[in-house]
């Protein structure tokens, strides 16, 4: 595969958070990971129900503070399933590629995946 894109960024972030993973079999490393990437978007939904419809405010620096933990989970789930950063990246750009052949979002091609043999 052709790479598309540097991943120094990434590849040095994953060396650091690797560091704060805990220790557990691959079975309870994969549920850790999906768990608390499910939890952390979560907490993402949870403030932004709660600026539209409870009357709080929108904390843009929580926001990205719950992102950065969306990006560990990712990261944890990553390094899980043994694959590269390229791998993830270039696997989604392929796809989007081949689902909006035009580069630009068209909600028909959204909806009717299955017509191009997409179904994710
Ligand atoms: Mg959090």
């Amino acid at each position: 595969m052709e790479q598309k894109f540097s991943y120094e960024v990434l590849n040095n972030y994953s060396k650091l958070a690797e560091r704060t993973r805990p220790a557990l079999c691959e079975r309870d490393s994969l549920l850790n990971a999906v768990m608390g990437l499910s939890g952390e978007a979560g907490e993402i939904l949870e403030h932004v129900k709660k600026g539209l419809f409870q009357g709080h405010s929108i904390d843009k620096g929580k926001l990205v503070e719950e992102l950065g933990d969306v990006v560990w989970y990712v990261d944890y789930l990553r390094a899980v399933l043994s694959v590269e950063w390229a791998g993830v990246l270039e696997g989604n750009v392929k796809k989007l590629e081949k689902r909006y052949p035009e580069r630009v979002f068209v909600a028909v091609r959204s909806v009717d995946r299955g017509s191009i043999g997409d179904s994710f």
